[in-house]
């Protein structure tokens, strides 16, 4: 790779640094860009500037957005009643391509780890008991992954909202234990939300 001018070494070191993305991917992207029209290569490196100075978190649900509020919170044919936590938007992305849920939802940003120093403070749990209205919210589904992480923040969250007459689900049947939700398939998914069991 050494024989190579130094902004292919530069290109291919970066693209490399990609999750994925291995020493010869890399250099199959480099060489590709290379040789893309001026006019495509400046559109890739414009749209990932774009991506970075445009996307924000949607301040109501905090998944991504380009404008102060996420496309999902804003759909009118939302149920707003309904709120999903996940932890990450990836988690969104896999209950929205099982297309059984229509209602919004909670992007934690993470969950609750004690042994790796993460507590409450650390995800938005806050920010979904500030959602967290009686006669506002009907439900509130706990779909965070089946590991040891996942079912303690379910519970945590579950401890916390017991006491208002908002509806507790947790994702069922189908989703395997210490299951990672964007790896399931979208009609197991449309299950475990169907099959969704209350408190
Ligand atoms: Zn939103």
């Amino acid at each position: 790779m050494t024989h190579y001018p130094e902004p292919i070494i530069k290109l291919i070191q970066s693209l490399s640094r990609l999750p994925g993305i291995g020493k010869k991917t890399a250099e199959r992207l480099t060489l590709h860009i290379l040789h893309a029209s001026p006019g495509e290569a400046a559109t890739l490196a414009a749209d990932i500037i774009e991506l970075k100075s445009s996307i924000r978190l949607c301040e109501i649900c905090f998944s991504f957005s380009d404008q102060e509020r996420c496309k999902i919170c804003t759909d009118p044919s939302r149920d707003k009643s309904l709120i999903c936590v996940v932890e990450n938007p990836t988690d969104m992305a896999a209950v929205e391509k099982s297309k059984g849920y229509h209602g919004i939802y909670h992007i934690l940003g993470g969950l609750l780890s004690p042994i790796d120093g993460i507590g409450p403070d650390d995800i938005r749990i806050r920010e979904l008991m500030k959602r967290a209205v009686p006669g506002k919210i009907q439900e509130i589904i706990l779909a965070t992954k089946t590991n040891v992480e996942g079912e303690a923040t379910a519970s945590y969250i579950l401890a916390k909202l017991k006491k208002t007459n908002i509806r507790l689900t947790r994702i069922a049947s189908g989703i395997p234990m210490g299951g990672d939700l964007q790896y399931i398939d979208h009609l197991t998914m449309q299950k475990a939300m169907e099959k969704r069991y209350g408190f």
